[in-house]
């Protein structure tokens, strides 16, 4: 674990449908309408009543971020947001659209007052973004998010469904936490 001021940085290995935090980040598709991989765990997990709530916000662009209720989920909330399609991007456009869905998290996730909240690995499946550079953006930019927002007092658990995406998580937290 890596504090930042008041507030933590963690990792969690295992599926993110059954944490019991205030939000579960999603790595949804621009429709919001459900789709595959992590997407399809939360939305199978919530029940239908998500997909109601997500059709009546009528999708989200790259790297914006929207929030519904959790439903069946232990989670309170989920926080949707659509990551970069990595191969129809430059590098950099992609890197700055990554940034974006974590930066824009997190501040639905302040401004609703929540105190707690699991990101998964956006873009890093399907999305094709390479799974080092997508994770030193993920910390990277949640710790300049937390370091700016020092009033907030925020837990923020990187979730990771498989061994190589923790060990990659590790890996940037303990370099986050040296320098
Ligand atoms: P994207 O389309 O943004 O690439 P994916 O759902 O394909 O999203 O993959 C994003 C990450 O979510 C990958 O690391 C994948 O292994 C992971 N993942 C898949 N199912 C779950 C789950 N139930 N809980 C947490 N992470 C999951």
């Amino acid at each position: 674990m890596v504090r930042v001021g008041d507030s933590t940085m963690e990792t969690w290995r295992g599926d993110i449908t059954t944490l019991e935090v205030d939000a579960i980040v999603n790595a949804a598709n621009s429709s919001l309408l459900g789709g595959g991989g992590v997407d399809g765990a939360i939305h199978a997990a919530a029940g239908p009543e998500l997909l109601e709530e997500c059709r009546a916000l009528g999708g989200c662009p790259t790297g914006e971020a929207r929030i519904t209720a959790g439903y069946q989920l232990p989670a309170a909330h989920v926080i949707h947001t659509v990551g970069p399609i990595y191969p129809r991007l430059s590098p950099e456009r992609a890197a700055e659209l990554l940034a974006s869905c974590y930066t824009n998290s997190l501040d639905l996730a302040a401004e609703q007052g929540l105190a707690s909240v699991a990101f998964s690995a956006i873009s890093t499946g399907v999305y094709g973004y390479p799974l080092g550079e997508a994770t030193a953006i993920a910390v990277a930019t949640t710790r300049a998010w937390l370091e700016a927002h020092p009033e907030q007092r925020m837990r923020v658990v990187f979730c990771c469904f498989d061994a190589r995406t923790l060990a990659a998580y590790e890996a940037e937290l303990a370099h986050a936490a040296i320098n």
